[in-house]
């Protein structure tokens, strides 16, 4: 997926600011923050949202699940954080590579959109 935005940060093609990988995500800040902490989680497979996302094995979404809470503790969110996965054009997806923003550091507005 040698055009695909987020396969290119992976390879190192494209800098980010990498703030956690293992063997099946990898995250990074988003270059547009919305929150004090906004970090976005992907998958080190290429599939395009969670759409998709029954094509990773169970191990990998397993897995990014586990990691978003980790990350959240690193990034110092005790208080609570939010995680949004936009899903296609409704939801204004603008990167075709499944992702989630995590968004913490300051209170969310208490409506989702
Ligand atoms: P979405 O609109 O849900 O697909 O989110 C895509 C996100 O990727 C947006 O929040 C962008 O700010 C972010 N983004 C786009 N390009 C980069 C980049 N080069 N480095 C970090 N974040 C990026």
């Amino acid at each position: 997926m040698n055009d695909c935005l987020f396969c290119r940060i992976m390879a190192g093609e494209i800098p980010s600011t990498k703030v956690y990988e293992d063997d099946f995500c990898y995250a990074f800040r988003d270059i547009n923050p919305q929150a004090p902490v906004h970090v976005l989680v992907i998958s080190k497979q290429h599939v395009g949202n969670l759409t998709e996302a029954a094509a990773l094995p169970d191990a990998a979404l397993a897995g990014i699940l586990r990691a978003i809470p980790e990350i959240a503790a690193r990034e110092g969110l005790g208080n609570g954080y939010r995680v949004v996965s936009n899903c296609g054009p409704d939801a204004c997806q603008s990167v075709q590579h499944l992702h989630f923003h995590l968004l913490g550091g300051r209170p969310m507005a208490d409506q989702m959109a």
